[in-house]
């Protein structure tokens, strides 16, 4: 199958997660559920921008009177009469009067008499009420992601909570009879688990909980079992391993059995076999499922391309992958044909350009080419061959 009509296909075939209501400081990197519309406006009343005093815009060079003072947080009980002044700390509310403030560095305080040394300007160092947000406006649309702005945003207007899409949990399931634990005893013909822990990192980097476990068997009820007891934790499963045509890829029979999940040819190198579709985790609640291959870089490639668009869909976000750019082969790059190809490069700036070289082997088990590599490029399906200073598709690795 195609891959952009895979890829399609897949998101189609998932919803974002119910909304909950968060604190705020929870819900940072969460997408808003919303629109958030300000109930009323910020700052919530006229206040003065500097330290300074409070008075009247035809005040001249004589000596005023300081009538009061108002500090941040207090209600004013004086006002600004002919001839007098306010003194105002930044924050405070305008004494009503109030024509213009002026920084107590323009000032000469004598007691509690005080002389302007230059006129004041009308309006100067006040701000309005709702010059940073409006009542009625809409601050924040559905769909953002909160940060530490819009959190702040939030917070300046009052919300304690807010209806964010949750974290989706997404349980990691390693399978393969020839795995081990890092760290664990190594029998001349296993290996250790590495996938596990890529695709959890990944997961985790794109604002997923996890749940990580090694099944270090191919035997389909084993796998079952192991993969039936999972589901009630997960909104996502994700499996490697045991999806190619071997003897004992098996994952893919125990997942076809579980729920509509089927197995495809993806048209794409490395991470061709896959399994995509949706169980029944809980009754009435369906989530989706892949099984990745298990050659390392094939179930990396496999989680960039489908998995993290799958994650961002669930947690409500418009921006589905990682950025691209474009830019100009500087090795030549072999592909094949028919396929996307997705080469590991690594990226540097020349002349505000940016090159991209492959890392080295582009073998689907060799996660070395990988760890040099800062981006994949993307060989479209109708080329079997990119030359130096060809422009390419590179999806950027190390960005959000
Ligand atoms: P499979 O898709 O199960 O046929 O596995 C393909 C290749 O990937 C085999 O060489 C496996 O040993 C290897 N492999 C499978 N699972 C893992 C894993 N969790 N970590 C590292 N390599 C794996
Ligand atoms: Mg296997």
């Amino acid at each position: 199958m195609p891959l952009p009509a895979r890829l399609q296909a897949v998101i189609e075939a998932v919803q974002p997660l119910a909304p909950i209501a968060l604190a705020l400081l929870d819900a940072a990197g969460c997408a808003l559920a919303n629109d958030v519309v300000a109930h009323a406006d910020v700052p919530p009343f006229d206040n003065s921008a500097m330290d300074g005093y409070a008075v009247s815009a035809d005040s001249t060079d004589e000596w005023l009177v300081v009538g009061g003072e108002v500090a941040a947080g207090d209600d004013p009980t004086v006002a600004v009469e002919p001839g007098t002044a306010v003194r105002v700390m930044t924050g405070a509310q305008l004494p009503p009067g109030t024509e213009a403030v002026v920084p107590v560095e323009l000032v000469e305080e004598d007691g509690d008499r005080i002389r302007l040394t230059e006129p004041p300007r009308s309006g100067a160092h006040m701000r309005g009420a709702g010059e940073s947000v409006r009542a009625g406006e809409t601050v924040l649309d559905a769909g953002t992601v909160l940060d530490a702005a819009s959190i702040g945003m939030l917070a300046a207007l009052g919300h304690a909570y807010v209806s964010v899409y949750p974290q989706p949990r997404v349980v990691v399931v390693a399978t393969g009879e020839e795995l081990v634990e890092p760290g664990g005893e190594r029998s001349p013909s296993a290996i250790y688990d590495a996938n596990s822990y890529v695709l959890t990192v990944l997961a985790r980097q794109t604002g997923a909980v996890t749940v990580r476990r090694m099944i270090a068997s191919d035997d389909k009820q084993v796998l079952r079992e192991a993969i039936e007891e999972l589901l009630p934790h997960a909104d996502l499963l994700v499996t490697t391993g045991g999806v190619s045509a071997g003897r004992y890829d098996l994952v893919k029979v125990v997942l076809a059995e579980l729920g509509d999940v089927r197995f495809s040819r993806v048209g794409m190198r490395p991470g061709m076999p896959q399994a995509f579709g949706l169980i029944e985790a809980d009754p009435d609640r369906f989530i989706p499922c892949f099984g990745l291959p298990g050659n390392p870089v094939s179930a990396y490639v496999s989680f960039e391309v489908f998995v993290r668009p799958v994650i961002r869909r669930l947690q409500g976000r418009r921006d589905l992958s990682r950025p691209r750019i474009s830019a100009t082969v500087e090795a030549p790059i072999d592909s094949v044909t028919d396929k996307v190809e997705f080469v590991r490069v690594a990226l540097r700036r020349r002349d505000g350009d940016w090159l991209a070289r492959p890392t080295g082997d582009q073998g689907s088990g060799i996660l070395r080419s990988l760890v040099e590599a800062d981006g994949l490029a993307e060989v479209p399906a109708d080329r079997d061959y990119m030359d130096i200073g060809e422009r390419i598709v590179v999806h950027l690795l190390r960005s959000e």
